[in-house]
């Protein structure tokens, strides 16, 4: 049995009142069930709150972005060991956010993949293909290079303690979602292309799904064989939606 994840990922929202009301939320919300691992990512100035009101809590967390270099000059950015010494367990890498609007290539995803799971933090690597890709029939050409930018610069060992989620591009934030089995079959595609490098390790990854799951098609998404939770953005952002996400899940 792989492990089932929810990861709610808030992008650039919050304030510390409404992250307070939040997290308290999901804190009351995820306590009537167990089976599956909740995950908040918030922006990095309230990961100190996030800390603190989910402390003794089941419910993970972690940050959004890292950078791929350890120490030094490079103002601005926040390193994966600084995560690590606060507590952080997981991190996003590779959203295609990150990648779009901020240039990120798949050699610095790489990079930054790689620092995460050196420092002992639990990468969620994104990867996902843009609406003209799927409709040029080259979906499966995209994720997999995405993937195999990774796996070539991290080793496959590495997707040990790493989490994998399919983001179509035209599915995040617009409300339009994959079918579950246009999702399935990536995902199929995705574990069949880890198999290649490592079975044992394609067995145990668990790859969430992300582009607007809500509740009312989490269930469906999450009954397809290959899908093992959701990385949910916009409907993270309310506490009664992520809680019944990742119900769904459990
Ligand atoms: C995301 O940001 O990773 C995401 C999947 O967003 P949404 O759920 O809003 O589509």
């Amino acid at each position: 049995m792989r492990q089932k994840i929810v990861a709610g990922n808030w992008k650039m929202n919050g304030s510390l009142a409404g992250n307070a009301a939040l997290l308290e939320g999901i804190v009351v919300g995820i306590s009537g069930f167990s089976g599956v691992e909740c995950v908040v990512c918030a922006p990095f100035p309230y990961l100190f709150q996030v800390q603190a009101k989910l402390a003794d809590s089941p419910v993970l967390w972690g940050a959004q972005n890292l950078s791929q270099y350890d120490r030094g000059a490079y103002t601005g950015e926040v390193s994966a060991s600084m995560l690590k010494d606060f507590g952080a367990t997981h991190v996003i890498v590779g959203h295609s956010e990150r990648r779009a609007i901020f240039g990120e290539t798949s050699m610095i995803v790489a990079e930054k993949f790689r620092a995460a799971g050196d420092a002992g933090l639990i990468p969620i690597l994104c990867v996902g293909e843009s609406l003209s890709e799927r409709e040029s029939g080259i979906t499966e050409r995209i994720v997999g290079e995405q993937l195999d930018a990774v796996i070539d610069f991290a080793g496959v060992d590495a997707l040990r303690s790493a989490v994998l989620a399919y983001e179509p591009v035209w599915a995040i934030g617009t409300g339009r979602t994959a079918t579950p089995q246009q999702a399935q079959d990536v995902h199929r595609y995705l574990r069949a292309r880890i198999a290649s490098r490592s079975a044992e390790v394609a067995g145990k990854v668990s790859i969430l799904y992300g582009g607007s799951v809500k509740p009312s098609n989490a269930g469906e998404l999450f009954a397809m064989p290959d899908i093992d939770g959701g990385l949910v953005g916009g409907a993270s952002l309310a506490a009664s939606e992520f809680c019944e996400i990742c119900r769904a899940a459990a």
